[in-house]
């Protein structure tokens, strides 16, 4: 049986961008074998499928993932895309950074977990993330950047305008992976809102530019292999268990890199035995809702791409220790005001609120090797604390506008997209299940990817994140 040097699970943003710095700093003798348990399902091919279908085209090519669990909550749902590139196929594109006290939410509120590292210790990777996905972003930011966006910010519309002349660098264009020009084998954003399966190409994909990681002769990539299990020796991981055509295969590995998201990793880890208490524990996402504004003598016009700005007004503060931080944003959907002389008056925006990982929201073994089991009781009551104040705090920050009516959602989202904390990093094996470096305290030569790692769950969307740290993970131990 060939040893490889590396092998990693999945082919998402965790583990691509893993396995692209591991590479740059490797030798020409390496080998490294990559396990999807999906397909290669190319850009166009989805498209062509989405043209000649009258189903909602952008979801259409999602369903697999409700078979790859078991779950009887209707009210919360985990949504992926299990095939080459994970998520990076149906994601939006949006990539706010979360902010330097996100990581010490203990210390300064003294809420759940401080994360091991600091902002410092993660922005020259979100630079370097910023710069393989060619995020368009503002040159003034509510967080510190030591390198400007690679490209031009998206447009305001006109009310995103008004709020930013307000709030300064509390209101931003928001950096977004839709490009906001053509760049390589990528076209500029079309503003079709149909990101989700961009109908040109716009946004970064882990296959329209980090396929040639894949490529490389070091790396052999197969497809159709799930993995859901390891061989462990003491306290080494020696290899990997998966299903291929059916059949039950086994790899060995120097290193072993899970990056088969935080349902996947923490599945893994409890099949070959991983007893913390924390592997599995704190399944979370953020919680999101709507609310439109209508005015009485504002036109909102422009702006472009789907989602325009990020408000970070409802962000960080004193009020952390007793409710969510909340993010912005700005929906640039083609809606109209059905009344005559006011189609434009109106604005559309979805608050998104912070989770704290509970406890009792779980990843856990099932009857079925193949199938973790999902449990979800509910967000933290932070998030209802400051669902709560969202009116009141609506009115504060949006008064200065004409405002004639405010319509509140009420309604959360069933999802964020965001699937985190279940091997959250920490300082030992006390608190957490993975180091700085995301490497499992006990299986020591195991990395465990993804924004599973994360200990607490902040605002703003995670992925240009969890990439920062798959990049500096390799970059730290290789
Ligand atoms: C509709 C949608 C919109 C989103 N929009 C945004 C956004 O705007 N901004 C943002 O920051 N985030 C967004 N996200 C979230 C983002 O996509 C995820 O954070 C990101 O994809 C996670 O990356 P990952 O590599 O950890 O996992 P994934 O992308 O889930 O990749 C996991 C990979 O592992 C493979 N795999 C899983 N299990 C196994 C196994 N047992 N064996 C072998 N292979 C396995 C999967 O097939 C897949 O290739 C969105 C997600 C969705 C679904």
């Amino acid at each position: 049986m060939e040893k490889y040097d590396l092998i990693i699970v999945g082919s998402g943003f965790a583990s691509s961008f893993f396995l692209k710095k591991y590479l740059e700093k490797s030798g020409a003798e390496k080998r490294v074998l990559v396990l999807e348990r999906g397909i290669l399902y190319p850009h166009q091919e989805r498209l062509k499928k989405a043209r000649q279908e009258e189903v909602a085209a952008a979801y259409q090519h999602l369903e697999g993932f409700r078979e790859t669990y078991q779950y009887n909550n209707t009210e919360k749902s985990w949504v992926f895309d299990p095939n080459f590139g994970g998520s990076s196929n149906c994601w939006t594109g949006c990539t706010p950074r979360f902010m330097p006290n996100d990581f010490k939410i203990k210390t300064l509120y003294g809420v759940a977990q401080d994360w091991p590292i600091t902002y410092d210790d993660i922005e020259p990777y979100y630079c370097e993330v910023e710069e393989i996905m060619m995020i368009g972003g503002p040159a003034v930011t509510p967080y510190p950047k030591s390198k400007p966006y690679p490209l031009p910010p998206q447009k305001l519309s006109t009310v995103d305008k008004l709020l930013q002349q307000k709030y300064n660098e509390l209101y931003i264009s928001q950096p977004t992976a839709r490009a906001t020009k053509p760049v390589g084998n990528r076209n500029g954003c079309c503003s079709s809102l149909v990101c989700n399966l961009c109908p040109v190409n716009s946004k970064f994909t882990i296959e329209n530019t980090l396929t040639p990681v894949y490529k490389d002769e070091r790396v052999t990539v197969k497809y159709g292999c799930q993995v859901y299990n390891m061989i462990t020796e003491n306290d080494k991981v020696k290899g990997v268990a998966y299903k291929e055509n059916g059949k039950d295969v086994e790899s060995i590995g120097e290193v072993i890199a899970l990056g088969s998201n935080a349902i996947f990793n923490a599945h893994i880890l409890l099949s070959a035995g991983d007893r913390s208490y924390y592997t599995g524990r704190g399944l979370s996402d953020q919680r999101g809702t709507f609310a439109t504004m209508y005015f009485d003598k504002l036109d909102n016009l422009g702006g472009s791409s789907s989602i325009t700005a990020n408000g970070y007004m409802l962000y960080d503060g004193v009020h952390r220790k007793e409710r969510s931080a909340c993010i912005i944003e700005s929906f640039n959907e083609p809606i109209i005001r059905n009344e005559a002389g006011k189609w434009r008056k109106l604005a559309k925006f979805k608050f998104i609120f912070e989770d704290i990982p509970k406890d009792d929201n779980r990843v856990m073994l099932s009857d079925d090797p193949l199938k973790p089991r999902l449990e979800f009781k509910g967000h933290h009551e932070f998030v209802d604390k400051a669902m709560k104040n969202l009116g009141s705090d609506i009115e504060k920050i949006f008064s200065f506008l004409p405002i004639e009516k405010i319509e509140m959602d009420n309604y959360f989202q069933k999802t964020e997209y965001h699937i985190c904390s279940t091997t959250r990093m920490g300082k030992s094996a006390e608190d957490s299940v993975v180091d700085k470096n995301l490497v499992h305290h006990q299986y020591r030569n195991l990395f465990v990817l993804g924004s599973g790692a994360f200990p607490t769950i902040t605002p703003a969307n995670p992925t240009i994140a969890l990439s920062a740290l798959s990049l500096m993970a390799a970059n730290n131990s290789f």
